[in-house]
């Protein structure tokens, strides 16, 4: 590219209502222009950064084998109502009628839409798993928009859906992505960091966001810098590695289930309707009170292997670290148990804190114990809530103390379970003829919202500092004397040729302008690496190497600069 072809506009001040300095940056260096609060527009500069991260995102989404789509930024409001996001989502969601009065949105997120698709196209557990995945704008009326395009009402979210016949199948792709997601942030060159989330409005239950380090983030992060614990402090509730003491009471009455093997039994047997919601924990006692598996689940999980029998052998009290940890201990499919166990958000559902009538399993066949209560018999897992959580605080892990950071999410995972399934019928027969509910996850990128996290981690008082994978180009050859020296045009256009056929996405500034000029341009834009070529220099056979980051400029001898800066 030749900068008198490409369009540069560069401004000394960044306008006054700018806040933080990517926003500043990314104004002053053109990359972007304001159209409306919290809607920009992206000019070519800012557009080839932002195609960068884009294509990072899409290579990784594509390897791990997600499938690529484009679902409609407008979408039927009816969708919402099924889904019941429509009155909880709030004024965030930007609603209009068409001319025909009927009732649509701008989707903010597109778990309605898919879940549509997917009631419709996937019937059998043979079609399963699948994750399909879009880049696609997003419309969120933000209260406050601010920060550019850190939080724009507009903004481009890489979002992939995935569908499964199992919990199990679930909880695979969730680490795929996860995996994927710390491959995508490492390969864009950002220092970021993975926790434990909040689900938000979103629902479901396991989640991690992924969260840039930065002075400027909204988030913070309570972090143990001698173990891998990390999560958002808006999280409030018991932590995997909770201890439970199994302190079964009196209080409780066995009853003759005979037959009663898995949750639809259970259910039947006490007359639960299928549909409701209930949860599960499993709690040990002492030797002298029987062990016992509390059995509320969801009316769609079976219990299956989770007997009495299992629960020899475990002593008290109990740490488990995951569910699936819970489930491999009782010998039981993962996928039994769900995101459960005493270790899940769902003990910390009020509706169920509240629910004061349990059904707990005997170490018996065919009995269970009824008027088991949370907090009377069980105390229940350690609640950890890091909402006012002050650095040097034990880790809830155990294995050392609190650290805060700020952090800038700019990714997040969700396992949503049956919830958006369950809501619009999205059903599958499995291998036995039955009709079940899909397991779903969703993962978000803010694929917009990654530039100006870029840049607030890259950036000095001259400019951005862009990471060699994301920059809008990796190479600018400026000429001093353009129109007045043909040695230099000569040798800078030799230089332009060769590292263009050699795959270097180089810009050659030959718009005749002043060194100072020339500099303080590419410096603002935030171009990796430099060449000068002078007339001086060349006189010696050399020119200028200077990386954005280098104190001083280096002299290289002109014929070694391609293989110098490739
Ligand atoms: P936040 O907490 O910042 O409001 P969110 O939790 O509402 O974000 P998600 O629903 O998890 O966002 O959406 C997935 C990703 O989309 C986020 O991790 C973030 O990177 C990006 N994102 C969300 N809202 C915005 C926004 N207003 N502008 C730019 N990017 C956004
Ligand atoms: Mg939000
Ligand atoms: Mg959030
Ligand atoms: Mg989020």
């Amino acid at each position: 590219m030749r900068a008198s072809h490409y369009f540069i506009s560069t401004l000394k001040e960044a306008p006054s209502d700018a806040e933080v300095t990517s926003q500043k940056l990314m104004l002053r260096a053109g990359l972007i222009k304001k159209t409306a609060a919290g809607i920009y527009s992206w000019m070519p500069l800012g557009l080839k950064a932002l195609r960068k991260v884009e294509n990072i995102v899409r290579e990784e989404m594509n390897r791990a084998g997600a499938l690529e789509v484009l679902m409609p930024a407008v979408q039927p409001a009816e969708l919402w109502e099924e889904s019941g996001r429509a009155t909880h989502y709030g004024p965030e969601l930007l609603r209009f009628k068409d001319r025909h009065d009927r009732d649509f949105v701008i989707g903010p997120t597109h778990e309605e839409v898919i879940t549509d698709i997917a009631r419709r196209d996937i019937r059998s557990y043979k079609q399963l798993p699948k994750h399909f995945y879009q880049v696609q704008t997003k419309f969120r009326d933000e209260i406050r928009p601010r920060f550019g395009v850190m939080r724009g009402r507009e903004f481009l979210m890489k979002d992939g859906y995935s569908f499964h016949s199992s919990f199990d199948d679930l909880v695979r792709e969730y680490n795929n992505m996860y995996a994927t997601y710390t491959r995508i942030f490492t390969r864009i060159g950002l220092e970021f960091r993975a926790v434990a989330a909040d689900t938000g409005s979103i629902g479901g239950t396991g989640s991690h966001e992924f969260h840039v380090i930065a002075e400027t983030g909204e988030d913070d992060i309570a972090y143990c810098p001698d173990s891998d614990y990390a999560a958002n402090v808006e999280l409030a509730e018991a932590q995997p590695g909770s201890t439970v003491h199994g302190v079964a009471t009196e209080a409780l009455t066995k009853i003759h289930t005979p037959g009663v093997k898995t949750i639809a039994d259970l259910a039947a047997f006490l007359n639960i309707p299928d549909t409701q919601t209930v949860k599960a924990i499993v709690v040990e006692s002492d030797d002298e009170v029987p062990k016992a598996v509390l059995m509320l689940l969801r009316g769609d999980h079976e219990l299956n292997e989770i007997k009495a029998q299992n629960l020899e052998g475990i002593k008290s009290p109990l740490t488990f670290a995951t569910p699936e940890a819970i489930a491999t201990a009782f010998g039981a499919n993962p996928g039994s148990l769900g995101p459960v166990g005493f270790t899940g958000r769902v003990i910390m559902d009020r509706s169920v804190a509240a629910m004061s009538d349990f059904v707990i399993g005997a170490n018996e066949d065919d009995y269970h114990y009824t008027g088991a209560n949370i907090g009377r018999d069980f105390p229940g897992p350690e609640i950890v809530d890091l909402r006012n959580v002050v650095a040097g605080d034990p880790s809830p892990d155990g294995k050392g103390t609190l650290a805060l950071c700020r952090g800038i999410e700019v990714g997040h995972i969700f396992q949503l379970r049956t919830k958006y399934a369950e809501a619009m019928g999205a059903r599958f027969l499995d291998e036995n003829g039955r009709e079940q509910p899909m397991e779903m996850g969703c993962y978000g990128i803010g694929v917009s919202r990654i530039l100006g996290a870029a840049i607030e981690q890259n950036n000095d008082e001259r400019g951005i500092i862009w990471p060699s994978a994301i920059a809008p180009f990796q190479l600018v050859i400026c000429p001093v004397g353009w129109s007045k020296s043909d040695a230099v045009r000569e040798a800078a256009q030799a230089l332009y040729t060769e590292l263009s056929e050699a795959g270097v996405d180089v810009i050659l500034d030959d718009r005749n302008e002043r060194p100072g000029v020339m500099f303080a341009d590419w410096e603002l834009i935030g171009v990796p690496h430099r060449v000068v070529i002078g007339d001086r220099g060349l006189k010696e056979g050399s020119a200028e190497y200077q990386g954005r980051r280098d104190a001083s400029a280096t002299a290289v001898p002109v014929a070694e600069l391609a293989a110098f800066v490739h």
